[in-house]
């Protein structure tokens, strides 16, 4: 359909609606393209289809139609003119940065990250030549005092995993038009239901569709939304050459989940919300964007539409705790999932954040009595009881 009326329609009418190409059989859902190639009525056809004179499929590396749906759904969603996505966010993530970097260019990254995301940074980057700095994404100072003049690329994600740290999109977007670097925000934690980094000036959007995008916890996926520009002269390059593809089936998945993220994702912050107010009673230190104490409560307020379903809490006891309370609970699942609909909790420093090593995750300010939640859609009462007594067998 035209994009200039889908364009038009309102967010959740674009979750549904969004990228919907209907087959000549009518069908009212997507239809599922499981194929790797496409035949042609002539040979003409598809000598200008590989002159790029004709629109239309040639290879399912390059286009799928199902796999398109998803794409034109996520940039409608995310207000973006592109969007293509990937096998999972890493190679979202992945593709983001090496499209563009070069040896000899310069990143500035954020200290507080998902794992593998620093590993990027701190591991691959630097073996082909590219230079990264690393610093606290909530120190605006930081940025640009971190900035050379072949810096290319800030990255990094707000609010953090693990940490919850929230950094200033509209400064450091800003910061970043203004000396000729390209930002690119990693916003797993809020999907664009929560969050438009595009609306604060960033350039790159990247995702893992994996979390509150399928929201169900049933396949991997990635995605990248950009400018026209971006998207066609840096990524698909890169991408269409290297392969990261997502299979058109878990695209239809993550289209289907798409139709409810904007409902699962407000839900599920008004639950994290409540739940995260009751914890806060009870454990020594809460690491919550929404609530008091946290020292970026009122930058989120601003930038983001909601809490979203994941909070940190810290407690005295280190790891003992952390794994007593852990062991302790019977409804929630101890698993390092987020963005589901079932409410899950993890030990970041002996999970995600395990092969940072202890002094790589006291840098972070990942600690041993730390544990992640992310609340789901059962009823928040019966998260609270279940929390309850495994706080109390945890000796809290
Ligand atoms: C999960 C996650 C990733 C990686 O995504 P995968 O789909 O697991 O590859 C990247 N960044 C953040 C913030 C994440 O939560």
């Amino acid at each position: 359909m035209d994009r200039a009326k889908t364009s038009q329609w309102r967010p959740a009418t674009r979750a549904i609606r969004g990228g919907t190409w209907r087959s000549e059989m009518g069908e009212t859902s997507e239809a599922l393209f499981l194929t790797s190639g496409y035949c042609y009525d002539d040979a003409a056809t598809v000598a200008a289809r590989f002159a790029g004179e004709q629109d239309g499929m040639t290879y399912s590396r390059l286009q799928n139609p199902t796999v398109a749906m998803l794409e034109e759904r996520i940039a409608l969603l995310e207000g973006a003119e592109a969007c293509r996505t990937q096998a999972s966010g890493m190679a979202a993530m992945t593709a983001a940065l090496l499209c563009q970097l070069s040896a000899g260019d310069h990143m500035v990254s954020a200290r507080a990250a998902f794992g593998s995301c620093r590993w990027l940074g701190d591991s691959l980057l630097p073996r082909f030549g590219i230079d990264v700095t690393v610093i606290d994404a909530t120190d605006n100072a930081a940025w640009e005092a971190a900035i050379r003049p072949n810096t290319k690329v800030f990255f990094f994600e707000t609010p953090a995993n693990p940490t919850m740290d929230v950094a200033d999109l509209e400064y450091i977007c800003g910061l970043a038009r203004s000396r000729g670097i390209t930002t690119v925000i990693d916003n797993a934690f809020c999907t664009p239901a929560l969050q438009r980094p595009l609306e604060w000036g960033a350039d790159v959007v990247a995702y893992s569709a994996t979390k509150l995008m399928d929201g169900q916890g049933r396949v991997l996926a990635g995605a990248v939304c950009g400018s026209e520009e971006f998207i066609n002269e840096k990524l698909l390059p890169f991408q269409r050459n290297t392969g990261p593809n997502l299979s058109p089936f878990n695209a239809w998945v993550v289209l289907k989940g798409l139709e409810t993220l904007d409902m699962r994702a407000r839900k599920q912050s008004e639950n994290a919300l409540k739940v995260g107010e009751f914890v806060a009673g009870r454990v020594p230190k809460i690491l919550h964007p929404w609530l008091d104490g946290h020292p970026g409560q009122a930058l989120a307020h601003k930038q983001m539409d909601a809490c979203g379903p994941i909070f940190s809490f810290v407690l005295d006891g280190g790891r003992e705790q952390a794994h007593a309370l852990l062991d302790a609970l019977e409804l929630i699942d101890i698993s390092n999932n987020i963005g589901d609909s079932r409410s899950l909790m993890c030990h970041p420093a002996s999970t995600t954040h395990h092969n940072m090593g202890p002094e790589g995750r006291e840098a972070m300010g990942v600690s041993e009595g730390m544990l992640r939640i992310n609340v789901g859609l059962e009823d928040p009462d019966d998260l609270i009881e279940d929390l309850d007594q495994a706080l109390a067998k945890a000796g809290l």
